[in-house]
């Protein structure tokens, strides 16, 4: 197929220009190519989208040589499916930008090509999830890789976003903190092995850590563009190196409203036996599930999360870290360094979460309704601590379960803490939250059920 067949008549050539992709001087360049071609980037095929608004002067925007057209052409249909894999759970381009010296792109070239030999071989074994880690094994020198988010079909449309830049040594260390916390040790770390919940180069998880349940409820929310622009926020501080930043505030947003998600469930369904322990649902596999664990399970795998983006650099988590030892033996696991608790007031409220958990258990055994709504749809801050404490063991004293040993322990420490903090707890609304749920997910470790002297 020529260029001709593709670039209509309307939108004129200019001829003797430069062809700003290969450099080539006095040759006409076609202002349709690139759309030709099949890459539909931002709109290159409507007549509003050319510079001035006028069709005479669409050369100047998109407009490339014939060889390059062709080139482009050939590259689309017969190439670009190479280098098409998932990228944060999506699908995405990722093109690695050959530099440096003509024998380094050679070198390159013989390299990639018994590496797509060996894909079709089927010696690759995933090429969607291999090919950064390709990338990752080149030298810094010979090679950048691209990522661009967008539709492949007959063209290559819609594009959400890209990455641009990122260097093959930045890849390895990525590959180093994913094995570190793959193998996370700490009391927090999840428990249960989900595969959709496991780091690697592409961080396809975190498609599952962000995905809210709800079913038709959410589907909005969880499709939405500002959900996919934090995917890439996160990504390309990650890819380059860099602190989250600005777009820290927005990471909070989204694990509170996907908190919000598996609460509204819960409250629904009266069930909370996904809040209290991990699991994993039925596998559906598909793309409509991205998540199969309960919320327990996702709330470690958050939490492994963070201590991932610390290590990173991405989100430093402070370093006040172990500024408070539990008396309680059990408790002292969750407090060690990575767990985030920093502070007295994120102590109270972990610990309290622990206390809060128990009584959900306790009102499960009874199938009683679980006092959720006190949770205020998170509407909660540090001064809401104490008046919910009151309140939680008000409870377990109707129910009588304070008679147990590992309760009365784990009440002796609020009262330490609260002593040490007074009255007036000052912590924001999302540590708030945050640290008590995850307290309350890891409840039934610290406070197993059917303890001896236990009524419930
Ligand atoms: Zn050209």
């Amino acid at each position: 197929m020529g260029v001709c067949d593709y670039v209509p008549d309307k939108a004129p050539k200019h001829e003797a220009a430069t062809c700003p992709l290969c450099g080539s001087t006095h040759v006409a360049l076609y202002p349709n190519a690139v759309k030709g071609a099949g890459f539909n980037f931002s709109n290159v095929n409507r007549a509003g989208a050319f510079p001035g608004m006028d069709l005479a002067g669409a050369w100047k925007g998109f407009g490339l040589c014939v060889d390059c057209s062709d080139s482009l052409y050939v590259f689309h249909h017969h190439v670009l499916n190479q280098f098409v894999g998932s990228v944060a759970g999506e699908k995405a381009l990722v093109f690695p930008s050959l530099v440096g010296p003509e024998e380094a792109k050679a070198r390159f070239l013989t390299d990639w090509k018994a590496y797509v030999d060996g894909v079709q071989a089927g010696q690759v074994k995933s090429r969607e999830a291999e090919l950064l880690e390709f990338c990752a094994t080149r030298e810094d020198a010979q090679v950048v890789t691209q990522i661009l988010w967008a539709k492949f079909g007959q063209d290559v449309d819609d594009v959400r976003g890209c990455i641009t830049d990122i260097l093959p040594s930045r890849l390895q260390e990525l590959i180093g903190h994913n094995k570190a916390a793959n193998g996370w040790s700490h009391a927090l770390a999840p428990r249960q092995h989900l595969d959709e919940g496991e780091f690697d180069l592409s961080l396809s998880c975190l498609r599952g850590l962000f995905f809210r349940p709800g079913g038709k409820r959410v589907t909005k929310s969880n499709a939405s563009q500002r959900l996919f622009e934090l995917k890439r926020q996160i990504m390309e501080a990650l890819y380059h190196g860099q602190q989250l930043g600005t777009a820290t505030e927005a990471v909070w947003k989204e694990v509170l409203a996907t908190v919000e998600a598996y609460l509204a469930e819960a409250m629904k369904t009266g069930k909370t036996g996904g809040l209290l322990r991990e699991g994993a649902g039925a596998k559906s596999g598909s793309a409509k599930k991205p998540w199969t664990g309960t919320f327990a399970s996702w709330l470690r795998h958050v939490a492994r999360f963070l201590y991932y983006l610390d290590c990173a650099e991405v989100l430093p988590m402070g370093e006040n870290d172990s500024i408070y030892t539990p008396r309680m033996e059990k408790l002292r696991p969750y407090f060690e360094k990575g767990s985030g608790i920093d502070s007295l007031e994120k102590a109270f409220a972990f610990t309290l979460g622990v206390l809060y958990g128990k009584l959900l258990q306790v009102q499960a055994a009874r199938r009683v309704s679980p006092a959720l709504t006190w949770l205020k749809r998170l509407n909660l801050s540090g001064r809401d601590l104490p008046e919910l404490y009151v309140k939680i063991r008000e409870k377990l004293l109707t129910y009588g379960t304070e008679a147990n040993e590992g309760v009365r322990e784990l009440i002796r420490e609020l009262g330490e803490l609260g002593a040490r903090l007074g009255d007036n707890i000052s912590l924001g609304s999302v540590p708030t939250c945050y640290f008590l749920l995850l307290g309350q997910s890891v409840a039934l470790e610290i406070l197993p059920s059917k303890e001896k002297g236990e009524t419930a």
